[in-house]
């Protein structure tokens, strides 16, 4: 993107649902935006980008989404699209299996050109203002490739921090939980394990170098 003096500079960070439609809106106002929207991941969707990987994901950063692997809608597809982009017609279902909701997300972004804007990879690890002699302030975007590692600073004039808030598990405090190491040790606290049988389940256990299976409900 060619720097522009008269234009606002904008970086967002993340490309969810929230980042996503920053990005449609900073899109519409060309004459007044120019913008880089950063995605420490290979794609859209945020939290609706379900995988498979247990606590961390293959380029060692924390597994970003809480989905799992059946996971349906809490609210009906007709109050979660965006104003003007409806969801598809899915043979009168509302409720929605996760991976239409990332197919949506990703078609939103293709639909209104956002894909060109995404710097995909890239973990911002640290924003710092700069105040100028007139008083404003700029903003230095730091931010790592998780692939080739290397790091670059970028100024900008405003930054929208769309990276979500249902990354974070949370462990409530419960005598002994300590002690029961297999939800430590093989699901972590932000996954939710599916397997098909005991066999799959054992054999994780002995890639983690766990001897005993101890099954709860
Ligand atoms: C299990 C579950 C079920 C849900 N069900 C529903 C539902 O049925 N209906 C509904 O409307 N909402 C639901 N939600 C709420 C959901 O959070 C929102 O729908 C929406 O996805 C939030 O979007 P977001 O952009 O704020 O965050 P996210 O989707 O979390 O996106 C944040 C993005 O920022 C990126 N990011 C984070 N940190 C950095 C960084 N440092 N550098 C670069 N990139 C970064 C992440 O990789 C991610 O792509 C559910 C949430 C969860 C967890």
């Amino acid at each position: 993107m060619a720097p522009s003096k008269s234009r606002i500079k904008v970086a967002v960070i993340g490309a969810g649902a929230a980042g996503l439609c920053a990005g449609r809106h900073l899109i519409a106002e060309p004459n007044q935006f120019q913008f880089d929207i950063y995605e420490q991941q290979d794609d859209v969707g945020g939290t609706w980008r379900y995988s498979t990987h247990i606590g961390q994901d293959q380029y060692g950063l924390p597994v970003h989404s809480s989905m799992y692997k059946n996971l349906r809608t809490n609210l009906p597809k007709e109050v979660m699209a965006y104003p003007g982009f409806p969801f598809e017609e899915s043979e009168g279902r509302s409720f929605l299996h996760h991976t239409e909701v990332l197919k949506y997300l990703q078609d939103y972004a293709k639909h209104y050109g956002l894909y060109e804007y995404i710097k995909f990879h890239k973990l911002i690890e640290n924003i710092r203002p700069l105040k100028q002699e007139d008083g404003s302030v700029e903003w230095a975007v730091s931010f790592r490739d998780v692939v080739t590692k290397e790091k670059e600073t970028y100024i900008y004039d405003a930054v929208m921090v769309c990276n979500g808030h249902y990354s974070v598990p949370y462990m409530p405090e419960i005598e002994g939980l300590n002690d029961f190491k297999v939800a430590r040790a093989v699901g972590g606290a932000s996954s939710v394990l599916y397997l098909t049988n005991l066999l799959e389940l054992n054999l994780l256990l002995s890639e983690r170098g766990m001897p005993k299976l101890f099954v709860s409900n």
